[in-house]
């Protein structure tokens, strides 16, 4: 516990890097009122997720509009070893952009430009865009991103880039780190660095990767350029039912295993249990030329007709597809009217896991998580992959929320004793990874910009974690 002496030594370098920024930067672009604070200490992180825990209150909100200002930022909180939090849409479900302990908020935001490349098929973007920005930009050029979140309203660039987010097409075009070709970046130092956005190269290691899905730990993105593609000719969807789970994914294996890829691939289950495997859905989408595209949507039929699948009318996908964004669009607009997320008041808590895995190993993954999940008396929900055969989800709910971390753990052990990864999307590196190559490679961890980044999906790994909550030394 901080002793009186320490609290007054603290509150004095907050007011003297308060002051420092005050004359470094734009004034009216430093808030400090209650309401801003608040809004900007929490991004979308249930508090069930992670019991016990509360936000801070930040020292101030820093909104830059440049790079250097970005820079400036850094440095003066390396100097008086304030962290610094990054935040975008702030719709990151596990607590990256939350404050956990008082530090400098750093809304990128500001950083808003778009200049399309329609000759390259790329766009340099700043780390604030929306990704729907960005495609209402890039769509006059017969041009898209091809990363498609559910919150793509609201989730920006650098977000995504820091969560290395996945969307709804992820099937074909891969996840938001598929789509950076460079990126621009505040190290920890307060150094500005930019790699150089081509297709390939091989001078060295790709550096503009470090900075995929690792929230801030090597530095702050402030701008990227990042692929585009072609708006499809065709986008052809297709829903089918299966009677089972399994049924279900060998059909899925069997177009991926003849080289099918389709864009939107939502596999589900509802309410399956132990002893209860209901019918499954599946929902594709084929996309690009209208001849390719109606050829792949061909052969995927005649594949779930020979799997046993029976075709589902085409409004049931045509209703997923218009939908898809409904719940991020909530978010937002909570969001934006500085609202808490509705969805944190459903009566019973729910949980959910998202985990990558070996295919071959999802089955037997799904079958074990059911059992354990029945000897919690926990209530499934649904299972399901995402974009891939091996991206598995689950969900689960019941009366008691404290039995979800055990839980989790177990299941998250058990992934990892599969050969799999903690969560695919909403969620940040591995944690022990994470605090492992925060403190071997950043100079100094007192401004690490997200050294204090909460990775608080990973609650077999909290305990790590702490380290990086606590205050850095004094300068
Ligand atoms: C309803 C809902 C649906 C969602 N659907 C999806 C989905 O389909 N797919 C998916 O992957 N996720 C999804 N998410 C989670 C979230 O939208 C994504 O993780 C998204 O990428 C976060 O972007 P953001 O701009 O809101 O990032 P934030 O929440 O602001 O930040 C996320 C993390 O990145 C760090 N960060 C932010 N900006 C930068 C930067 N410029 N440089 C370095 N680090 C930075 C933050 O410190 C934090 O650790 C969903 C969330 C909600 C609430």
């Amino acid at each position: 516990m901080a002793t009186k002496a320490q609290g007054i030594e603290v509150a004095m370098l907050e007011n003297a890097l308060l002051q420092a920024l005050q004359e470094a930067i734009t004034p009216s672009r430093i808030s400090t009122d209650q309401t801003t604070l608040s809004i900007l200490a929490r991004d979308a992180l249930h508090p069930g997720r992670m019991p016990g825990w509360t936000v801070t209150q930040p020292l101030c909100v820093v909104r830059p509009e440049h790079t250097s200002e970005v820079a400036t930022v850094i440095r003066l909180a390396n100097t008086y070893g304030i962290p610094v939090i990054p935040v975008g849409g702030g719709s990151g479900l596990m607590g990256g952009a939350a404050s956990i302990v008082p530090g400098v908020v750093l809304d990128l935001r500001g950083l808003q430009e778009i200049h399309i490349r329609p000759a390259d098929r790329m766009a340099d973007v700043g780390a604030g865009a929306t990704i729907q920005a960005l495609n209402q930009a890039a769509a006059p050029y017969g041009l898209m991103c091809a990363h498609d979140p559910w919150t793509v309203a609201v989730a920006t660039v650098g977000g995504t880039i820091g969560t290395n987010s996945l969307g709804y097409l992820g099937g074909k075009y891969g996840s938001m780190g598929d789509q950076v070709l460079g990126v621009e970046a505040v190290l920890p130092t307060g150094e500005i660095m930019t790699t150089r956005a081509v297709e390939k190269s091989s001078t060295g290691p790709g550096l503009h990767r470090l900075f995929i899905g690792a929230e801030g730990c090597f530095g702050i993105v402030t701008g990227a350029t990042l692929r585009l593609f072609p708006l499809p000719q065709a986008r052809l969807l297709q829903a089918w039912e299966f009677a089972d789970f399994a049924t279900g994914f060998t059909a899925i294996n069997a177009l991926l295993q003849v080289g099918l890829r389709p864009g939107l691939l939502e596999y589900s289950d509802e309410n399956p249990a132990v002893d209860h495997e209901p019918p499954a859905t599946l929902i594709m989408s084929f996309e690009g030329p209208r001849r390719v595209a109606q050829a792949e949507a061909e052969e995927a039929a005649s594949l779930c007709t020979a799997h046993q699948g029976q075709q589902l009318p085409l409004q049931h996908a045509e209703a997923f597809w218009t939908q898809r964004h409904d719940s991020g669009d909530a978010y937002a607009a909570a969001r934006a009217a500085g609202q808490t997320w509705n969805r944190h008041l459903r009566r019973h808590p729910l949980d959910y896991l998202h985990v990558a895995l070996p295919p071959s190993a999802v089955l037997d993954y799904r079958r074990q998580s059911l059992t354990i999940l029945a000897q919690h008396h926990l209530h499934v929900l649904h299972t399901g992959l995402w974009c891939h055969a091996g991206l598995f989800n689950i969900a689960f709910s019941g009366t008691e929320a404290a039995m979800f971390t055990t839980v989790q753990s177990v299941l998250v052990q058990l992934c990892q004793d599969m050969h799999g990864a903690m969560e695919f999307c909403h969620h940040g590196p591995h944690l022990i990874v994470c605090g492992e190559t925060v403190g071997r490679c950043t100079p100094t961890r007192r401004s690490s910009p997200s050294s204090r980044s909460v990775r608080a999906g990973c609650p077999g790994h909290r305990a790590v974690g702490k380290r990086f909550y606590q205050r850095p030394p004094r300068p």
